[in-house]
């Protein structure tokens, strides 16, 4: 057997394509554009590909893009006096502050003081509460973007019995509150957990958030399950000096099993930005007081 690829990049590409055709709208009832800003602390590299990447992506989808861009020993106080500037800006409708930021701040009170109804990565406590009580709020996109996947692919997923291999706020714990909406049997594993292979063995859907190369085999996976890999690992290539991205999960031999897999990379990576810029669509319309029917998007 042979699992069926699920083709996130062309999800993703659909879902902006979307996006951008509301947000258009948007500007004609509002008489605005939709605004993202997002805040770089320091010159990591990875951070200042991402937020490149994520302006790029607000500006084509006909988003106004708001980048503030800080030096890695910026006060804490001063970043905060940032955020708060951008909770009330009118122009702002959603705000992202990219992490991780450097040592000397505290990222939980950085977050805390993003306005929740801006919080568009949908960190900020009231968000991850809101999620955990069936209200209407900002989830975090990765995740979210893993759910949309897997409606996509699956249709109703009520009675499945579905594992989430990893427990952090931005993956994990969200992706479990998700599947657990959508009525699956949830079960969350971890560095803890015993017997992890038996565990997973059990899923229907499995969704891998670990950050360990290639940990998932394929004698884990029970035939025909659907698997959602997140993870973005880069290991040395064959050639050498040379690096590719793998996931957590053993793709050839995985696929040799499940009924359908996304590739790493090309599978639930496109879908943090597309869902990000979703999550700001929603906030804009919401801040301007417009509807956007759930179907829509
Ligand atoms: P994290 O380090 O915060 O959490 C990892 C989780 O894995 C922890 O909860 C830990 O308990 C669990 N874990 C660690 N070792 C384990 C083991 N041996 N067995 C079982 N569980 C184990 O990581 P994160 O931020 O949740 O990210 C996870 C992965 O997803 C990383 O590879 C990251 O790069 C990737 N990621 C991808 C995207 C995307 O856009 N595709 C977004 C966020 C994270």
């Amino acid at each position: 057997m042979t699992a069926a690829v699920i083709d996130g990049k062309a999800f993703a590409a659909t879902l902006r394509a979307r996006v951008g055709d509301l947000a258009r709208a948007f500007e004609d009832k509002a008489g605005r554009k939709a605004g993202l800003a997002v805040v770089l602390v320091g010159e990591d590299p990875a951070s200042q590909v991402y937020v490149r990447s994520k302006g790029k992506s607000t500006l084509e989808a006909g988003m106004a893009s708001f980048e503030h861009k800080l030096p890695a020993d910026t006060a804490e106080a001063d970043l905060l006096a940032v955020v708060e500037k951008l909770n009330a800006d009118p122009a702002v409708d959603g705000i992202l502050v990219q992490l991780p930021l450097p040592r000397h701040m505290d990222e939980q009170k950085v977050i805390a003081a993003i306005a929740p109804d801006k919080d568009v990565d949908g960190f900020h406590v009231i968000n991850a509460g809101r999620l955990a009580v069936g209200q209407p709020g900002f989830v975090p996109c990765t995740p979210l973007g893993c759910l949309m996947l897997l409606k996509d692919k699956l249709g109703s997923l009520s009675g499945l019995d579905a594992v989430v291999i990893g427990r952090s706020n931005i993956v994990g714990k969200p992706m479990a509150q998700l599947l657990l909406a959508e009525s699956c049997t949830v079960t969350i594993a971890h560095s803890r957990t015993k017997d992890l292979p038996e565990v997973v063995r059990r899923a229907d859907i499995v969704v891998a958030a670990v950050g360990r190369p290639e940990m998932v085999k394929a004698d884990w996976i029970k035939p025909g399950a659907t698997v959602i890999d997140v993870g973005i690992n880069r290991v040395p290539a064959a050639e050498e000096g040379k690096t590719r991205l793998v996931g957590d999960v053993d793709y050839a031999g995985v696929s040799q099993v499940a009924g359908a897999i996304t590739p790493v990379p090309g599978g639930v990576g496109p879908m943090t930005i597309a869902v990000l810029l979703r999550n700001t669509l929603v906030a804009a319309h919401r801040n301007a007081g417009l509807e956007l029917s759930a179907d829509a998007i």
